[in-house]
């Protein structure tokens, strides 16, 4: 497990730049925090560091977004699954069983839609910077805590940073 404080969106895209070397295809990463805590900034982050075509955005109509790689490396399957609905029936359609062996599938809202996919993930959650009455700080808009876990045996000597 890994904590990084991060302070501003380039930060962000920064660490994901910096996480995108450790992924490999058939890598699992769930972003878990609240509405514009930075999950997709932080997939931005990963699309260039695995060297991807097309920015990673917030996807207004679509659910999955595939970017193939320009280098050779595995492509980023970019999912937004706040739209989903609970339970694996709407998550088969994307058909990320059968992406996943070749590519890096990035999701976010996917807890409780994904688990099945594999026992091997990397879970990414990104919470607001709390004071010490534990209450978000009104002066740290921009902070971020993030806690990077890696979930099964994939990843067990994985030497996150
Ligand atoms: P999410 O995908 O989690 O809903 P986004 O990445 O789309 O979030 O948006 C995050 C928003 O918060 C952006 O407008 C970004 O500029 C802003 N922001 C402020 N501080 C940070 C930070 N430290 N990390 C990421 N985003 C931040
Ligand atoms: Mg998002």
């Amino acid at each position: 497990m890994a904590h990084v404080t991060v302070k501003s969106p380039d930060q962000m895209q920064e660490l994901g730049r910096r996480l995108a070397p450790l992924l490999r295809p058939g890598d699992l990463v769930l972003l878990t925090g609240e509405l514009g805590a930075g999950k997709t900034t932080l997939t931005r982050g990963l699309g260039e560091g695995l060297g991807v075509r097309g920015a990673v955005t917030s996807p207004t109509f679509v659910i999955a977004r595939v970017h193939p790689s320009l280098v050779g490396g595995p492509a980023l399957v970019h999912v937004d699954a706040y739209r989903l609905g609970g339970g694996l029936d709407e998550m088969e359609d994307l058909d990320l069983d059968v992406s996943l062996p070749e590519s890096v599938v990035v999701v976010e809202w996917g807890e409780g839609k994904v688990e099945e996919l594999s026992e091997n993930r990397l879970q990414v959650v990104i919470g607001r910077a709390l004071g010490s009455d534990g209450v978000p700080e009104d002066d740290a808009d921009d902070v971020r805590e993030v806690t990077v876990t890696g979930l099964g045996p994939r990843w067990a000597d994985a030497g996150l940073p």
